[in-house]
């Protein structure tokens, strides 16, 4: 197996702007996207069951890396670099394993993207934007996907991911 090696070419990113991974999943590693997406970074998905080559001229045409479980699809000599396996056994393992390979920045922008979607989120007013009388002791702030209308509370179930992303951070997955 050719260990996978990262991808030198320059992007459009300003050298002084931190750049985003951009990432594309094959669909066994969905869950490890959405961590992905809740680190901030730029996580496609292969939500439809697209062939192996197919998948891999997605990957080049949108400048991303493939992240898969798959080790044929490393095979490919057309696009060195470009693919990078994980073992995906556990969603914690497939971090680890993601982690060793590329410098993943797990605490990039947390909760700056849409889980389902991948679209930045905007700010959102609790006031307007929440359906029905906002919760009195509702955490904040709110934020809201432009493209599919997700709403997101930074509450109870974003400390404990952000928890999380904080442990991966450190090296420590579980
Ligand atoms: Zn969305």
């Amino acid at each position: 197996m050719t260990k996978a090696t990262l991808d030198r070419r320059p992007t459009s990113q300003a050298l002084s702007e931190p750049a985003s991974l951009r990432l594309l999943m094959d669909r066994m590693l969905i869950r490890l996207g959405r961590w992905l997406r809740a680190a901030g970074h730029d996580t496609a998905f292969d939500a439809h069951r697209t062939t192996d080559r197919a998948l891999l001229e997605r990957a080049v045409l949108e400048d991303r890396r493939l992240i898969t479980c798959d080790r044929k699809l490393a095979e490919f000599r057309k696009a060195p670099g470009r693919v990078v396996i994980v073992a995906g056994a556990g969603v914690a393992a497939a971090a680890a394993d993601l982690s060793r390979e590329l410098a993943v920045d797990w605490l990039f922008r947390p909760f700056s993207r849409c889980l389902l979607c991948n679209t930045p989120v905007e700010k959102a007013d609790p006031a307007s934007d929440w359906p029905g009388e906002a919760p009195a002791n509702a955490p904040g702030p709110l934020t809201r996907c432009p493209s599919c209308g997700k709403l997101y509370w930074q509450g109870g179930h974003a400390e404990r991911m952000r928890a999380r992303l904080e442990a991966w951070h450190a090296g420590r997955f579980f």
